[in-house]
């Protein structure tokens, strides 16, 4: 597919205020691009990049259309816009990303239903609609499983573990509350993600395989290269291939994969945006994910190929590391902050995250982790 090549001095639409909303319209104003951002929270990170604002809920048609009239270009930073509202929006204005991707990832059960049919490798999982199902997954499945709303969780919100029939009284409450799935849970060996951007013509450019560590399901740090078997990069860009076979993919995305212990790898989920373990590329990469994601959506050439510049740390800083180590940033020139700037601080919410690109990733993670110690769990 062909899309629009837009000129420097051209308006980004994004929807959606936050920190990847921000690291775009940093990328895009770097390459002369104006920024238009569109968010219920007038204090939002975009507010101190942004070019205009348009201050309203995500699903306000009119201000929606307001955003498509100003802009170029629409993206979002995203995936739980509603997919039928985008597509109206598809048939008004210069969306490349489309709304198909959106539509299927955004619902864990069509998410995992579009794996199977890609004939990827995926924890079993049952479809859960009323509380009797919970039978369901017990014989089928087995404990322990895990319990997902199929709309609109993150950073593990709307999941239960369920260990034994003691859970099985949280996991009904939940899912008194909204569908869900069912997914064995896997004794992990290794977290791992693939960044990925798709250009004009079909282009695609992979980045580096990330390993990652997640602590309380929300992602704690991101080390490239992967510490895994050379083969493992090989198996994950397999897998998304199989994915952009069938789904719609422009600009940048990224694929999440659970190894076990039995080194098997299994593709966990798809965010249809830039992503968390994908940081790191800001400094690491001659391309961040950001870039390329821009450079998608304005209809330019990708580069072929991302180099890794150094292997990079990347740990996020939510509000109690920040508590932790606010005063110790001005002692590390080798850490690069970042800082979103949220207005409110909350224990567990990303407030930013930091990069250390290093030649000696053992050393530096041990002593990253000392730093880190001291954060209350
Ligand atoms: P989110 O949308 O919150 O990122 P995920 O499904 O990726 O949801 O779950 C968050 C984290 O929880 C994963 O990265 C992993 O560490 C853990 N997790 C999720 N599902 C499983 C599973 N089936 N087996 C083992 N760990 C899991
Ligand atoms: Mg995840």
């Amino acid at each position: 597919m062909n899309f629009n090549k837009l000129k420097f001095g051209s308006t980004i639409g994004i929807i959606g205020g936050g920190q990847l909303g921000k690291m775009m319209a940093q990328s895009a104003q770097k390459m002369g691009y104006k920024v238009i951002v569109l968010d219920p929270d007038p204090a939002c990170p975009c507010q101190y990049v942004a070019h205009e604002f348009i201050n309203a809920e995500y699903d306000n048609q009119e201000s929606l259309e307001q955003l498509g009239e100003l802009s170029d270009v629409i993206t979002y930073e995203f995936e739980n816009i509603s997919a039928d509202q985008l597509k109206t929006l598809v048939s008004k204005y210069n969306i490349p990303q489309g709304y198909q991707a959106i539509q299927l990832l955004q619902d864990r059960l069509t998410e995992k239903q579009t794996l199977q049919k890609a004939n990827c490798k995926i924890a079993p999982f049952v479809q859960l609609s009323k509380t009797d199902d919970l039978n369901i997954a017990i014989e089928t499945i087995g404990y322990p499983f895990i319990v997902k709303t199929r709309f609109g969780g993150y950073d593990g919100k709307g999941q239960i573990l369920v260990n034994s029939a003691s859970d099985i009284d949280e996991a009904k409450a939940l899912l008194e509350k909204q569908e869900c799935v069912a997914e064995q849970y896997l004794q992990l060996e290794k977290e791992v993600s693939l960044t990925v951007t798709i250009g004009n013509d079909n282009q695609i450019t992979y980045f580096p395989l990330q390993e990652n560590e997640h602590q309380n399901q929300i992602l704690f740090k991101t080390i490239v290269p992967a510490r895994t078997e050379h083969e493992k990069e090989a198996e994950a860009r397999n897998e998304v291939d199989k994915i952009i076979k069938n789904i719609h993919f422009v600009g940048t995305f990224t694929v999440e994969f659970f190894i076990d212990g039995e080194n098997r790898l299994y593709v966990n989920e798809i965010a249809p945006r830039p992503h968390n373990s994908g940081h790191y590329s800001i400094e690491a990469c001659d391309f961040s994910q950001f870039d390329t994601h821009i450079l998608a959506i304005t209809g330019q050439k990708l580069p072929e190929q991302i180099e890794l510049l150094k292997p990079a740390i990347m740990m996020n800083l939510l509000g109690k590391d920040l508590d932790l180590l606010e005063d110790q940033f001005s002692e590390h020139a080798e850490w690069h902050v970042h800082i979103y700037g949220k207005t409110s601080r909350k224990p567990n919410r990303k407030m930013g995250h930091l990069t250390v690109l290093t030649t000696d990733i053992d050393k530096c993670e041990q002593a990253l982790l000392d730093k880190f110690e001291g954060r209350s769990q």
